[in-house]
Order: C-alpha cells, then structure tokens, then sequence
C-alpha cells in the first residue's frame, strides 16, 4: 500500500464531466489498496475569470481581499470533488489551505508556507477518508485567508507529499507528461521517462510551462518524487527524481524557449565600481526580475551593459533606466521588445565539451543570429530575435537527435 498525493487543477476539472472521471482515477487507485490525498486548483480558466472580475468592479487591489476572492475558486472545487468522489462510493472530506494546516506568511498572493500542521489530514486518512485539499492557499497567523500565487496548487501538493510522507507526488495535468520540447512548435518531440531535478529546475526556469518552478525546487529541496502525468489518457508520464548517476546520459535531453523577453542596452556607461548596482538596484526597487546580463569588456573607460526582463516589465524598465540615465553617466539607452530565448538543457552536458559549439552552429546553420548567451553547468541560452524562435527550437532539437 502507498501514499499517494494526486493533484488536479485546471482543465483537468474542468467541467462536471472531467470532475467524475478525476473521481473515477482515486477510486481505481483506492481500489488498489493505495491511501490517496488530493489537491485540486480552481475549475477551468475560474482563476483568471476571478482576476478579471476583480478588475471589472474596481480599481484597487487590496491583498486581503483579493486573497479572499481568487481562493474561492479552489474552495469551490474541493467541495464537487469530494461530491464526486462520494458518488464512487468514497469516504471523501474536503478541506480548505487553512483547515488543511497550511500556515502561512502574510505576503498576500504571493504568501510562503510557514508551517504545516498535518494532524487533521492524518486522523482523515486513519479514518479511511479522502482528504481533498484545497491547492494555492493557506492562513496568516492573524488567520487570514492567503494565495500561494500563480500555479500554488503544485506546490500545495509537494509541501503535502512532504510533511505526510507519501511515496509520490503525481502531478495531473493536460499534457502527458514532460516533452523535449513544446509538442505545440515541435511536433516531433518526445516524452521524458525521467528527469532530474536539477534538469526540470533549469527546465521551468527558461519556459517550460509545467510544473510550476518553485514545486519543483520544493521537490528537490526534499527529494519527494515526483510523476507528471495525464488526467485525460492516465497514461504513465515522466518521473522526477534525484540525478541517477548509474546511468550514462545524452548530454542534451531538452530545449527550451522563453517568447516573452524584452532588451535593453545601456552604452558609454562610465567603468567604474557601483554603476552596475545603480543600475539594477534601479530596476530591483520596481520588483523587475532581470533575467540575462552580459557586459561588455570596456574600451577607454566605457562600457556597455545589456539585460532582459519579462515583457510585461520592459516599457516600465525601460523607462526607468532612462530616467536613470544621468546617475549612470551613460550615453544611450535603447530597447527591444521583440526578443525571445531559446535554451539546451542536460546535466550531461557538464562533461561534454562542444556542446555550446554544436548549439551556435546549428543556429548559424539556420540563419539565426545570436544577440546574447548564457549558460548554467547544465544549460545554455541564446537571445534571438522572436520571429526565428520556431526556427530555432526545431533546429535545436534536431541538431542534438531528440527528435522521435
Ligand atoms: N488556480 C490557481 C492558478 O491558476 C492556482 C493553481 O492552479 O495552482 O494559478
Ligand atoms: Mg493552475
């Protein structure tokens, strides 16, 4: 018999008829003799509906309120879950972040989970009952309702996998499980059996959608397995695991790609110490999460330094490094929006020389100019320009034999 946290959200649950064939699942997993825990994220796209709906009546965006509003649609959708899985036959409770024991820090929509008091979910599960958790949400100590933010049901799930000890966290969504690629631009992509933490890590953080980044690191942090799978084939999808060091390989199990960057170049910028933590202490107090930095070598004491931020950040960016344009002594600052990223991810890849070699000249092979380049011991990522990213995805993976 295992433990077993299964987490639904989204189209998964989409409508009535999603929401019994998720109880149908749990009950073939009881019948298996498997406990199960579940977490389920708010129905469909009910989210963002809640996030529009916000913005229709008013202007203000007060935290606590919002908190209030967006996790209702997880509350809503533990109750018809467990409705369902009664149906089947189940012994199900639902339970909101709070009633879960998920307690949290104050940061409303963004809160971190502080504490997590699981005794009300274990006396549930000794009581032979399916606990059906509420995703993205918790408790302030001053008991006020919070939202872990954007994608927080993943994370609900590994924090419960966790503290209760399960053998797996499978994680359900509507793809079957993690691609080499987007199947969306690169049809022939292909499923991953297995992926390191390490490699989904670097993974999510240069666009892969799914799971969302901090579950996974959560994951890594307690090495909680975990299963990225279907909700509409059941299929077995992709594990997630420690490195498993026995195994011999390829140095490039992934690319990745990023449509949403803007650039920003700052030139004739003095060479001399602070003008960098000027610069981006400009952009920090603004909350932009700068992304890739390159700095020239300078050429008679000036320098240039280029950056990429989200495009929901470049305009407001953008002008603030104009405005700082003074302080910094720099001679221009110009932009770009129309950017985006592409990236090889494999832990292999530390010990492979050429691997940066083979990915430029492959993008050169296809006519795609690099405009800047980063790399992690087990990733590298070119900026080009956003028209030619299709391009450069398929070439890519091409050029390192992932294509089925
Ligand atoms: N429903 C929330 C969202 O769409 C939380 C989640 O799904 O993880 O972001
Ligand atoms: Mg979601």
């Amino acid at each position: 018999m295992a433990l077993i946290v299964q987490k639904f959200g989204g189209t998964s649950v989409g409508d009535a008829g999603r929401i019994r064939e998720v109880a149908e699942q749990v009950a073939r997993t009881v019948a298996r003799g498997n406990q199960v825990v579940l977490v389920v994220s708010a129905m469909g796209k009910e989210t963002d509906e809640l996030l529009r709906l916000a913005a229709d009546v008013a202007r203000s965006r007060d935290g606590r309120e919002m908190d209030m509003l967006i996790t209702s649609g997880e509350v809503k959708a533990v109750a018809v879950v467990a409705m369902a899985l009664h149906d089947q036959g189940l012994r199900a409770e639902s339970f909101t972040g709070g009633q879960a024991g998920f307690v949290t820090d104050a940061n409303h929509q963004n809160a971190k989970i502080a504490d997590l008091r699981v005794d009300r979910l274990r006396q549930a599960l000794a009581e032979g009952k399916v606990p059906v958790v509420a995703g993205a949400q918790g408790l302030s100590d001053h008991g006020d309702v919070t939202f872990l933010g954007r994608g927080g049901s993943d994370t609900t799930a590994v924090a419960l996998a966790h503290a209760l000890g399960a053998d797996v966290c499978e994680l359900y969504t509507d793809v079957s499980g993690v691609f080499s690629a987007d199947p969306r631009l690169v049809p022939v992509a292909r499923k991953m059996a297995t992926v390191s933490f390490d490699e989904l890590l670097e993974m999510t953080a240069t666009g892969c959608p799914k799971p969302a980044m901090r579950s996974v690191e959560f994951a890594r942090s307690y090495n909680v397995p975990l299963h990225v799978r279907s909700a509409f084939t059941w299929e077995p999808g992709t594990w997630v695991k420690m490195e498993d060091d026995t195994m011999e390989q390829a140095s490039v199990i992934a690319v990745t790609h990023d449509t949403s960057d803007g650039k920003i170049t700052v030139s004739g910028l003095a060479d001399r110490p602070g003008v960098a933590g000027t610069l981006f202490r400009t952009l920090a107090d603004r909350g932009v999460n700068v992304d890739m930095i390159v700095q020239n070598v300078s050429n008679g004491g000036l320098t240039d330094i280029s950056f990429t931020v989200p495009s929901e950040n470049f305009d407001a960016s953008l002008e603030a490094t104009r405005a700082a344009l003074g302080d910094l002594g720099a001679r221009e600052v110009t932009g770009d929006a129309d950017m985006a990223k592409v990236s090889i991810v494999g832990s292999g890849m530390k010990t492979d020389p050429g691997v940066a070699a083979r990915m430029f000249e492959a993008l050169a092979t296809a006519g795609i100019n690099i405009e800047m380049i980063s790399t992690s011991p087990i990733r590298t990522s070119c900026v080009i320009r956003r028209g030619q990213l299709e391009a450069a995805v398929g070439t890519l993976h091409t050029a390192f034999g992932l294509d089925v």
